[in-house]
């Protein structure tokens, strides 16, 4: 958290989580931000090939250093053929990868998991997304990371369960993995944990793994995008 990353965002998504915030339809155009971090854009036609991404990110890179390139969504690993031509010529110009995923595609990781750097999960709690669970899912997915950086981020909400909790802990705990915990970001005060809960539920955890942060939305917080 409070690194900078060049975010590169695919459109659209397997699931339909109910805090999402991402438009559901591709959009016809591909918002580009001139100035790193300054949200003035400039649109192009969507889809974009590989190689216009390439020359867009190394050209906000040239402006200034980013942490990592981060892939985020809708679900990146919905394109893994798109993936596989994009992240070498990233690779190539110096850039680390990082991918944002709802960790339910274990197939599409296998294809491109030799690309990536970190990987950022989310482990998707009924409870907050308002679906069926995907701790099938999130194992097979886990098991295809080893040797990799990974973080776990689970979206809380005032429904989640202390058996959720314990279980997101554990799977932390078997993947060596940071374990985020988020409350969920709403206006409806009926969804949202209360800051003891929040504790409480990072107690939880922390009698499963060791390392359990509550972070909530930053980018939320601070106007970004
Ligand atoms: S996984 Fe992410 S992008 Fe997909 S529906 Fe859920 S919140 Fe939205």
């Amino acid at each position: 958290m409070g690194t900078r990353h060049l975010f590169v965002r695919f459109a659209g998504c397997n699931l339909a989580c109910r805090y999402c915030d991402t438009p559901r339809d591709t959009p016809a155009t591909c918002r580009v931000e001139l100035v790193a971090g300054r949200q003035r854009f400039f649109h192009l036609p969507n889809p974009l090939t590989p190689e216009e991404v390439v020359l867009l990110v190394v050209n906000l890179l040239r402006q200034l250093r980013h942490g990592a390139v981060a892939l985020t969504g809708g679900e990146p690993l919905l394109y893994p053929t798109f993936l596989r031509e994009l992240l070498p010529a990233l690779r190539q110009v110096g850039c680390r990868i990082y991918l944002e995923t709802n960790g339910t595609l274990p197939h599409a990781l296998e294809e491109v998991v030799d690309l990536v750097d970190i990987v950022a999960m989310d482990l998707k709690l009924p409870s907050s997304t308002g679906l069926r669970s995907y701790w099938s899912e999130h194992e097979e997915f886990l098991a295809r990371l080893e040797g990799k950086e990974v973080i776990l981020k689970a979206v809380v909400s005032r429904q989640t369960s202390k058996e959720e909790v314990e279980r997101a802990g554990e799977l932390a705990e078997k993947a060596r993995a940071v374990l985020v915990l988020q409350p969920v970001t709403t206006r409806d005060p009926n969804s949202r944990p209360s800051g003891m809960r929040l504790l409480e539920m990072q107690e939880w955890a922390l009698r499963k793994t060791s390392d359990v942060r509550l972070i909530p939305q930053v980018h939320k917080i601070c106007g970004w995008l």
